[in-house]
């Protein structure tokens, strides 16, 4: 007799990169994954639905930042901010493997925050935030501003636009996390004077190695370790429109 098991690929991937994923933490992905293909059918989410690769290219992926972050003092809760999440990627996979961290999950459209909390809801999750809005304005506000020990963000936007929505959220001290994928080192060239003028310092272009992710994808770690100057993020759009480039 054959047990069932809930998201082998994943749990596979997840054991290379050294974390072992509980029956329970399986089973919340499979939930995750049933709720992301049933809303897909109504609004834009992923263009991945397959069982396989949603495990591969969505939930491991979005698992590797784990291999990148700070290691944790005793006692310390990590606040976490993934800024452009869409259907809460990599921020809701972080949560199941940590639960304990304190995430908000950015997102500029209305509809999918819809999805996320219907998810969150779902997963039980009572440690997550749903923002609406966009960066260049959430990043202004108090509340948010330079209050995260690590930022997240993933296919959001190129690299010296991004780092304008992002390190303005980072705590110094703190560190940001780019998922990327492809050839990226002109990106990360480009970003240099971005990355300078915000405050932040390149810690390393991590690339990550696993046979499930064929397609070069690397993480860009950035250690926050000035305050951003106030007039960052600029106004909405400007960012991408006209970037900080070197
Ligand atoms: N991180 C997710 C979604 C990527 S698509 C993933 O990896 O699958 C990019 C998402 O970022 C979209 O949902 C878009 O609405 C959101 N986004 C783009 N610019 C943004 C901004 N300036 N502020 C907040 N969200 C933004």
């Amino acid at each position: 007799m054959s047990i069932l098991v809930h998201m082998k690929k994943l749990r596979d991937g997840a054991q290379k990169l050294g974390l072992h994923l509980t029956p329970e933490q399986l089973e919340q992905f499979e939930i995750y994954y049933r709720e992301l293909v049933d809303w897909n059918e109504r609004m834009n989410l992923t263009s991945v639905t397959d069982y396989e690769e949603v495990q591969v290219k969505h939930f491991l992926d979005s698992l590797t930042v784990i291999t990148a972050i700070k290691p944790l003092n005793k006692g310390q809760r990590l606040s976490v901010i993934d800024v452009g999440t869409g259907a809460g990627l990599p921020g809701i996979p972080l949560t199941i493997l940590l639960p304990d961290i304190k995430l908000v999950l950015l997102e500029a459209t209305a509809r999918k925050t819809k999805f996320l909390h219907h998810v969150v809801d779902r997963l039980g999750l009572d440690n997550v935030e749903i923002a609406v809005g966009r960066a260049e304005e959430a990043a202004h506000d108090l509340k948010y501003r330079e209050k995260f020990d690590l930022v997240l963000s993933r296919a959001v936007a190129p690299l010296p636009a991004l780092v304008e929505l992002t390190l303005p959220f980072c705590a110094v001290g703190g560190r940001f996390i780019a998922q990327k994928k492809g050839n990226i080192e002109r990106e990360v060239e480009r970003s240099q004077k971005a990355i300078d003028i915000l405050g932040g310092s390149l810690r390393e272009v991590k690339s990550i190695e696993l046979e499930e992710l064929y397609d070069k994808r690397c993480l860009v770690v950035i250690d926050k370790i000035r305050p951003a100057p106030a007039e960052y993020p600029r106004r909405p759009g400007i960012p991408a429109k006209r970037p900080i480039v070197s």
